[in-house]
C-alpha cells in the first residue's frame, strides 16, 4: 500500500494520478494482478477518462455543475457543499485497474484522475496492490 497526496489550486479540478500510480506499480514488482486507486475524502473522486485532451477534464466538470446545481441541497445548511458531496458520490471513491505484465491495463486514451470537487484541499489517496499469485485468472 502506497499515499499520494496531493494540493488542489481550485474548487474544482482534474488531476491526472497516472504518473504516481505507475511509479506505486513498479515499486510493488507484481507483474499480475490489482491495483485500487481510492480516496478517502468525501468531496473527492477517483475516474478513469482521458487526459491527453485536458478538455474532458473540464466538460466532465460541467456536465456535473449541469446535473448538480449548487446551493439547493439540506446539507448546504451545514456547510455549503452539497453539491461536491453529490458530484463525489455519483463518481465514486474509486477504481480498481489490472496489472498486467507489470503495467496498468490502461487504454491508451486513459488515464487515472482525481476530481477535486471542493478544493482547494490538501487531499489523499490511498494506491493499494494485489498480487494474483494462484496462477489461474481471478
Ligand atoms: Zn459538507
Amino acid at each position: 500500500m502506497a499515499e499520494i497526496r496531493v494540493r488542489t489550486s481550485k474548487k474544482y479540478q482534474v488531476l491526472d494520478l497516472t504518473p504516481q500510480v505507475t511509479e506505486v506499480v513498479r515499486n510493488s514488482r507484481v507483474s499480475d494482478g490489482i491495483c485500487c486507486v481510492y480516496t478517502p475524502h468525501a468531496t473527492a473522486a477517483i475516474v478513469i477518462n482521458e487526459s491527453d485532451d485536458p478538455q474532458i477534464g473540464l466538460d466532465l466538470l460541467d456536465v456535473l455543475d449541469k446535473l448538480i446545481p449548487e446551493g439547493v441541497w439540506r446539507h448546504d445548511r451545514i456547510d455549503r457543499n452539497g453539491a461536491a458531496h453529490l458530484k463525489a458520490a455519483i463518481l465514486g471513491p474509486s477504481k480498481v485497474i489490472p496489472i498486467q505484465q507489470s503495467r496498468l491495463a490502461l487504454g491508451t486514451w486513459q488515464a487515472v484522475m482525481l476530481v477535486e470537487l471542493d478544493g482547494p484541499r490538501d487531499r489523499k489517496i490511498i494506491v493499494t496492490i494485489v498480487k494474483h499469485t494462484s496462477g489461474e485468472p481471478c
